[in-house]
């Protein structure tokens, strides 16, 4: 089996016997949670919270210590942060400055590449977001959702159609750079307004538009509302969905250069792609995961290690991470999971030095079968998920675990 995967996928250099494993490098990336929310959306299953008397205030002060201890520990420098949520940008601007001047003591400024805020429509105005630009913030991703009033209503979000198009404008007249979240399949949608609407944002004149959009399948996850509730989502309707955002946002410039992700050449997000790629990455907040290098309390043949904050009242006593350690076969399938959701794919030679698995050696059925039904395809040291591959990607991937796991 192996030699016809081989014949397969070309001509692969053959690896050493036992190929060295390159340990994960330190984070240059940090994730922070902020788990408030102005309204609680009935499709979510976040780990988020409406405000309450003294918690956000407790929530600022805790933030306060994990930064500087995690800061001492793992020094950066900073590429990219991200903070996300929940709402980040529904913290008051005290708020906000004590969270960014915890980041700011621990690492010595924000992100030096990219610095990204969550923002909902109506946290801020254009004044809101200068100030935001004036501390560090480079890039708002903005919950715009939808621009028809009944579907954002249905959505259970208090904006309005208009609202996130006058957002981007305004974090876009601020100079910050603009992502915006659409989401499709919802029952009533027309969903090609929505996306026409935003690919299409700024272009009657002023800052410009959003040049990133986020495109997200409404997904009913269990124990939600809308679960409870039993709305469904109608699978044809979500593929063609798909299928029109890829169409509308091409016509406007846009690439789709991961499953969910469409940017305008040069303005791809910095910080996704450390996820996408298996990147070390900090977590500050409740709910927050990050990965980081082995430590020498994990067993051996740990190659990473994924760490899970707890919960909020759990995290404010200072309960630790939960921390699991991953095998060069666990990491490796993660790898797979996520960099083969991007248009690069993967690089196996990368793979094999962080991990020290041989994908065609650990995975023969798997990478066969993909292969041989053109879902995936390979170039050089580059194994990528075609465009039949993209559509049915999950299933692709549970190849690999069965086979794996
Ligand atoms: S604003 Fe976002 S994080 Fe908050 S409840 Fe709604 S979907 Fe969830």
């Amino acid at each position: 089996m192996r030699g016809s995967v081989a014949a397969m996928i070309g001509s692969v250099p053959s690896p050493p016997a036992a190929p060295p494993v390159h340990p994960l490098a330190p984070p240059r990336a940090l994730y922070l949670h902020v788990p408030f929310c102005p309204q609680v959306c009935p499709y979510c299953d976040f780990h988020k919270m409406r405000r309450a008397q003294g918690l956000v205030a407790a929530y600022v002060a805790r933030i306060a210590d994990e930064a500087a201890a995690t800061a001492a520990r793992w020094p950066g420098p900073l590429d990219t942060v991200y903070l996300g949520g929940g709402t980040p940008s529904h913290l008051t601007d005290a708020e906000l400055d004590a969270v960014l001047g915890a980041i700011a003591r621990g690492w010595g400024g924000l992100g030096a590449v990219e610095t990204t805020l969550e923002a909902d429509p109506l946290t801020f105005d254009r004044a809101r977001a200068e100030r935001w630009r004036a501390q560090g913030i480079t890039r708002l991703s903005i919950g715009v959702q939808s621009t028809q009033d009944d579907v954002l209503r249905f959505l259970g979000r208090s904006h309005r159609g208009g609202d996130g198009l006058q957002a981007i404008a305004d974090a876009r007249a601020a100079g910050l750079e603009v992502s915006a979240d659409v989401i499709t399949a919802v029952p009533g949608q027309d969903a090609e307004r929505d996306l026409r609407a935003v690919a299409a944002s700024g272009s009657a004149g002023g800052a410009g538009g959003a040049n990133h959009v986020s495109v997200y399948t409404l997904t009913i996850e269990p124990h939600t509302p809308f679960a409870r509730r039993g709305v469904a989502v109608d699978d044809d309707r979500a593929a063609d969905d798909y299928d029109l955002a890829e169409a509308v946002l091409a016509e406007h410039g846009f690439e789709r250069y991961e499953v969910s992700n469409h940017a305008r050449p040069g303005h791809r997000s910095r910080h996704n792609p450390v996820y996408w790629r298996g990147e070390a990455c900090l977590a500050l907040g409740p709910g927050a995961a990050g990965l980081l290098p082995p430590g020498p309390s994990d067993p051996v043949g740990t190659v990473a290690a994924r760490t899970m904050n707890p919960p909020i009242k759990a995290w404010l006593r200072g309960d630790p991470p939960e921390r699991t350690p991953l095998t060069g076969r666990e990491f490796a399938l993660e790898k797979l999971m996520t960099g083969l959701r991007t248009v690069e794919g993967v690089d196996l030679h990368e793979l094999r030095s962080s991990t020290g698995v041989e994908v065609a050696a650990a995975f023969p059925e798997a990478l066969a079968t993909a292969l041989r039904h053109g879902l995936l395809e390979r170039e050089g040291p580059r194994l990528r998920a075609t465009r039949a591959g993209v559509r049915v990607l999950n299933g692709v991937l549970r190849g690999f675990f069965g086979e794996g796991g």
